[in-house]
């Protein structure tokens, strides 16, 4: 699963101290490479690669040629006219002479939507994209630039495709009625109507009924009615569909497993068998031994993973990753975890509801040093997988949050206007600059790696109490938690923070989301609904107003705009803990009259007013609300002979356009249909 973990999407934790090394080439080189739309374009950096031995190094790089292979594998799973659309684009964008027109520019324009969603589809609504260039133009250039034998389909079908906005609408069509795969313009299914890829499955889940290890079945393949009417699966393997691109994904796996350490070696090697087979039996395999792997510094995501984009959940798309640990922030979280019955033993919860042995899980931390297909160029930023319920059961499953790119989006946001806007103070703004990631980070730690797992129930409860309540409360306990301990000076003996000044850091961009700015992501005239916005509403407007007899949370008009501002910081500590010790309370005793009073009260309702300044003030920031990446670029160095790898260099190109052009000169490894 890819875990979207909930991201400061408004920039307000800013430019990190002390995390993952900033490298020299930051001061010089914007973050933000591209802006078009409702998208940023962003690049990351790799900080700790060139110190990696040769060995991973070089299998890092195998590892990403077989990430960048499986591009177009997407863009036809998208939909089945991505790549012959993409192609001829790309073709009068590369060779036209009519550069300055404005068509031309609306093209560009296309073009990157297109690259960005891989297809012509919005990667995040799914509607599909309207072309700015007037369609009489497009002809024009189609008639001077694109041979009809590399057409593959009548032009005018092409033009129908783009300009009719009845055809394929929506790529991902979940509207209850409807016949969600008629509907649906993904490259999944053709040929078939929901009825029969339900029954088509329904069957085969009849016959696997008593399957102790069930395969997921359909994950790999397009279900078709071939010429006969049959219904058939047409599998995504070595000889099947889509054979050229995985030919070669293949190809670099071999490679990889000639560098790799035994383990890993194995685990690679059963991938490139999954896909030379197409049997998912032969992917369960695989998924065992690389959920068990948790030893090698360098990991990797390859293949047939996520089902989001099929509306009935069972086909995955192709998507790829390639990281290694980061050590330094692996280390924090072990840090944390060691000392987890210190902290367990000194919360303000009531003794009876604490645990008397307590294990904190620690999580890891990884720098990803290559994103591809469904992850690029928009990217989760935790990943938790496998997928495969029983696997999980059995076996377990990896999860891990990835810290450069958060450290990018953190240094994109930077400058974009956000807290200038919504922060009052100067001293607030500073510490946030300086201590925001590094913050946000320690609260995260504190909240996966203790909060959740804290806490133990009286007898007799059940656990099943609180019931809608529930997952608000336990985010809430678990967010209480991470502040509280944030702002105690026991992390700067564990030598976790440098001061204070990071947990206040903390405190006032937690208060202000809360009350405030989190509300520029609900729709006019909605209420607060899911479980962390209604988590930190909670904290926030609780705090704020057991605290109002002494000032600790104040509103402040100034200029006509509203502000929220922390007066006393220890003060906000101590009623963190207060608050934690009653929300464990709650749990521990099933209460939940007092849970649904607590929530109820300060968790839902929104006013109306404020949310109207909040939307009007975000608004006028302009800040897009996607972002994604460019990756950085690999070179094996040879020793004067030409036949020894001795090094493999890293780049980091800042031009989206021309990535995405060479991907398609380099990558472009399907035909127009398939
Ligand atoms: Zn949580």
């Amino acid at each position: 699963m890819n875990k979207f973990l909930e991201l400061s999407v408004m920039g307000v934790f800013a430019v990190a101290a002390g995390a993952s090394a900033a490298k020299p080439e930051s001061a010089e080189k914007p973050w933000i490479v591209d802006r078009f739309d409702d998208i940023k374009v962003i690049r990351y950096e790799v900080p700790g690669f060139e110190s990696l031995p040769l060995r991973e190094k070089e299998l890092i790089y195998y590892l990403s040629e077989a990430a960048k292979c499986g591009r177009d594998i997407l863009f036809d799973q998208n939909f089945k006219y991505n790549l012959v659309i993409r192609h001829t684009l790309e073709r009068i964008y590369n060779d036209t002479d009519d550069r300055d027109s404005a068509d031309f520019k609306a093209l560009e324009k296309y073009l990157k939507k297109m690259w960005f969603a891989n297809g012509i589809h919005h990667h995040y609504s799914n509607d599909k994209f309207r072309p700015e260039f007037a369609e009489k133009w497009l002809r024009e250039q189609i008639d001077r630039y694109v041979y009809s034998d590399d057409l593959d389909i009548p032009v005018d079908f092409l033009c129908a495709i783009l300009y009719d906005p009845d055809m394929y609408p929506s790529r991902l069509n979940q509207t209850a009625g409807a016949d969600v795969i008629l509907t649906s313009a993904n490259n999944y299914y053709e040929g078939v109507d929901q009825q029969q890829v339900e029954e088509f499955y329904a069957r085969m889940a009849e016959q696997h009924k008593d399957d102790k290890e069930p395969i997921s079945y359909g994950l790999n393949s397009k279900l078709m009615a071939d010429e006969e009417g049959n219904v058939v699966e047409r599998v995504w393997r070595v000889g099947g569909m889509y054979s050229p691109a995985i030919e070669k994904i293949v190809y670099w796996l071999d490679k990889a497993a000639e560098v790799a350490e035994p383990v890993q070696r194995r685990t690679i090697e059963a991938l490139a068998k999954y896909y030379r087979t197409g049997d998912l039996n032969d992917f369960d395999a695989y998924n065992i031994l690389w959920v068990k792997d948790l030893e090698s510094n360098v990991d990797f995501v390859n293949g047939f993973i996520e089902d989001y984009g099929d509306p009935l959940g069972r086909k995955a798309s192709w998507e790829a990753n390639v990281n290694f640990r980061d050590e330094q922030a692996c280390r924090r979280t072990e840090i944390i975890s060691a000392n987890a019955q210190w902290f367990e033993d000194n919360s303000p919860v009531d003794p009876a509801y604490k645990k008397k042995t307590v294990k904190g899980v620690s999580a890891k931390v990884i720098t990803v040093a290559m994103l591809g297909g469904d992850c690029y160029p928009a990217t989760p930023i935790g990943i938790n997988l496998p997928n495969a319920d029983w696997i999980r059961k059995e076996y377990g499953s990896k999860s891990v949050t990835i810290d450069n790119i958060t450290y990018a989006y953190d240094k994109a946001a930077h400058g974009n206007g956000f807290t200038e806007e919504f922060v009052l103070r100067r001293e607030d703004r500073e510490r946030m600059d300086k201590y925001g990631k590094l913050a946000d980070d320690l609260h995260t730690d504190l909240h996966e790696c203790l909060g959740h797992g804290s806490g133990q129930l009286a007898p007799g409860t059940k656990g099943t109490e609180l019931r809608t309540y529930t997952s608000t409360l336990e985010e809430a306990r678990a967010d209480l938690f991470g502040l509280y301990y944030l702002g105690d000076e026991k992390l700067v003996e564990l030598g976790l923070i440098p001061s204070l000044d990071v947990a206040w850091a903390q405190y006032a961009d937690y208060i202000m989301n809360g009350m405030m700015t989190q509300l520029s992501r609900i729709e006019p005239g909605k209420n607060v609904e899911e479980s962390h916005m209604r988590n930190r509403k909670l904290i926030a407007e609780w705090c704020y107003e057991k605290g109002r007899d002494d000032n600790v949370i104040e509103w402040v008009v100034d200029n006509g705009k509203r502000y929220i501002v922390v007066n006393d910081f220890r003060r906000l500590r101590e009623l963190f803990g207060e608050l934690l010790r009653e929300v464990q309370r709650i749990k521990s005793e099933g209460d939940y009259e007092a849970g649904k009073q607590l929530v109820e009260r300060y968790a839902v309702a929104v006013d109306a007013d404020l949310h109207d300044e909040v939307l009007r003030r975000y608004r006028a920031l302009n800040i897009e609300p996607y972002g994604g990446f460019v990756n950085p670029e690999y070179r094996l160095v040879y020793d004067p002979t030409g036949t020894k790898v001795v090094d493999v260099e890293i780049s980091y190109p800042a031009d989206y356009v021309q990535q995405m052009l060479g991907y398609g000169r380099e990558y472009s490894l399907l035909p127009n249909l398939n």
